[in-house]
């Protein structure tokens, strides 16, 4: 396989604050981190935010974190920090080197002075990290902030909080709590955490003003109590931080200096900047920059609703080809340097706007047709029976595999008197320009000879099952006659040299541009988004490999499947169509 060429250095306003930042020697370098929250597969959005943020670290010589961001017991599982860790390898594995991937290379943080509590960060080689191995720390972060002033224990129950809190344009209620002496509100958050208090009896709240334009500043919950078992610590706490509490200070305790989130945490950022700066915490701190999220035409990319359609079966799992998910798009067969391709070509900004899907299918063709390897199949087989060739004819073709890249060399392609083609080849009573096979009109077999249709067979029911044709046995190349110009080129394998494969040719998953525009998106599933077929394939695909893509000429770019387990049961090859070759959406909205 031919090595990715680096693509230039995407330039955008989060790497220029990187640059200016190491222009005034703030940072030495950039300290990355992508969070993920375990709750749910990762997705094409993800992989826009994971390619920010390995990609600055990779092109300005820093280090980016995987970190989960698990502070939500009751959400989270093991099998989606699993899955996460996978596809963010898969996705970033091309770019290897020591700098990249979460590989912090057994560097834990440096203890900076003045600082009072920073934990011994677990890091070994390729361990992602995990906000709950913060709780410790962050525990003793939250006493500090009671101890200043700035935090107190709240006896209000959450749906009081949430009524107190005000509007935009209406101050809040202050908790009648807010006051409590300091030695009270440490005792009863020690209390919290050795279990003494049912759920959603206390929380703790940060003291800022209740009355602040900004709401996300109205005294926010940083603790609460859920007695619940956490994937990553078990049953040690009942008291869990908050998303904004754990996510500022855990940048702060991984030397995070560019924390990159989108757009929606914008107004949580005077809250990340008050944390940091009320701990009187040593400089530099991190520094929250926010993008625009990904959202790309005909799917979805919200975490709860992929979760809606894998668990009312509306598709086959999380891995579903048909879905935006890093698995589904890596299943499908999507070369991951196709993904970062097309994160780098959408670029990086601070306006929502949708993304056309075609964008990303234009880095998936562009990718394939540099890499896949040509191969013959015939989705929806028509017979050919070549009459002047004697029964026992057998002959070896040579076929190119690869135009774009010599490389990849040639193969042998068996040829003989009985030949499969598609059906959509041969036209009884053809269409205007139709360049196929017609009855009596002639065609180039691709790589072979130029045959005529001299009969058509039906069956009873008037179906055409088998075409009879002579084929001009000097039109090889090499022949006397290899120079005739004949208008159509088509597929075929050899019948009795073929052997069958499972294809399963996948369509867009909705047929809406904006599926969730008027909030009910099951309803613009596509009804065809899957069709399975069963294909006639050049006998060399018995030997295809799950790391190669391929593509079946004139049909798309197609890979194995990887549900070995149903392929080596069955004895069975099963193909994913990855793409088709040419975009036939656009065909469509040309069309209507
Ligand atoms: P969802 O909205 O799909 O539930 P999330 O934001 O809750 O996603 P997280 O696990 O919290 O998912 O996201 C991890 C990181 O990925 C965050 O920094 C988040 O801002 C970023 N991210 C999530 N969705 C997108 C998207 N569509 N485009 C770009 N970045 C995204
Ligand atoms: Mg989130």
């Amino acid at each position: 396989m031919s090595i990715e060429t680096p693509a230039p250095a995407p330039s955008d306003f989060i790497r220029d604050f990187v640059k200016a930042d190491l222009a005034s020697g703030k940072y030495k370098a950039p300290h990355t981190r992508f969070p993920p929250e375990p709750n749910g597969y990762l997705h094409i959005g993800h992989a826009k935010s994971i390619c920010l943020n390995f990609g600055i670290a990779r092109e300005f010589g820093g280090i980016c974190n995987l970190r989960f961001d698990d502070t939500n017991p009751t959400k989270e599982e093991v099998e989606y920090v699993e899955s996460i860790i996978a596809d963010v390898n898969w996705l970033i594995a091309g770019w290897a080197d020591d700098r990249l991937g979460y590989k912090a290379k057994g560097a834990a943080p440096e203890k900076r002075a003045g600082d009072f509590y920073l934990p011994a960060v677990p890091i070994t080689n390729c361990e992602p990290f995990y906000a709950s191995d913060y709780f410790d720390a962050l525990y003793e972060y939250a006493v500090q902030l009671i101890k200043k002033g700035r935090a107190y224990v709240c006896d209000h129950t959450p749906e009081e909080v949430d009524r107190m809190r005000g509007a935009p344009d209406r101050a809040g209620e202050p908790s009648k709590y807010r006051d409590r002496p300091i030695a009270e509100s440490l005792d009863l958050f020690a209390r919290m955490k050795a279990g003494e208090f049912p759920d959603g009896t206390r929380t703790v709240r940060a003291k800022i003003d209740m009355a602040s334009s900004n709401i996300w500043l109205r005294d926010p919950l940083i603790y609460r109590i859920r007695h619940a078992e956490h994937h990553h610590t078990g049953n040690k706490w009942c008291i869990y931080p908050l998303y904004d509490f754990a996510h500022c200070l855990s940048d702060y305790i991984e030397g995070i200096t560019h924390s990159i989130c989108t757009l929606e945490f914008e107004v949580h950022r005077p809250l990340y900047d008050w944390i940091l700066e009320k701990l009187d915490l040593p400089r530099p701190l991190p520094h929250q920059y926010e993008f625009a999220k990904l959202i790309p035409t005909y799917t979805i990319v919200s975490k709860r609703k992929l979760i809606t359609l894998v668990n009312e079966k509306l598709v086959t799992g999380w891995d579903d080809p048909r879905l935006p998910t890093i698995s589904g798009i890596r299943r499908r067969g999507v070369p991951a340097s196709a993904l970062r391709q097309f994160a780098y070509n959408i670029g990086v900004t601070k306006y929502n706007s949708v993304t056309d899907i075609a964008v990303f299918e234009h880095c998936i063709r562009d990718d394939l047709n540099k890499h896949a390897l040509r191969r013959l199949a015939v989705l929806r087989p028509l017979k050919v029976v070549i009459t002047n060739l004697p029964e026992t004819h057998a002959e070896q073709l040579d076929a190119i595999n690869n135009p774009e890249d010599e490389t990849a060399g040639k193969r042998k392609l068996p040829f003989s008197r009985e030949l499969y083609i598609e059906q959509d080849d041969f036209a009884e009573v053809p269409p205007p320009k139709f360049f196929r096979l017609k009855p009596g009109g002639e065609v180039r077999l691709k790589y072979a000879y130029i045959i005529k249709c001299d009969e058509v067979i039906k069956d009873a029911t008037g179906k055409v099952i088998e075409l009879r044709c002579t084929a001009d046995l000097t039109s090889k190349t090499g022949g006397a006659t290899a120079g005739r110009k004949i208008k159509g080129t088509i597929h075929w394998v050899s019948a009795k040299d073929s052997i069958e494969a499972e294809c399963r040719l996948y369509d867009r998953l909705f047929t809406a541009a904006e599926p969730d525009a008027d909030g009910d998106f099951k309803k613009h599933l596509n009804p065809h988004s899957l069709e399975v077929v069963t294909a006639k394939c050049e006998p060399s695909l018995a030997d295809a490999k799950a790391e190669l893509r391929y593509q079946f000429e004139r049909l798309g770019y197609f890979c194995l499947d990887s549900d070995r387990k149903l392929t080596t049961e069955n004895r069975k090859l099963i193909f994913n169509r990855t793409i088709t070759l040419k975009d036939t959406w656009a065909k469509e909205a040309k069309k209507g």
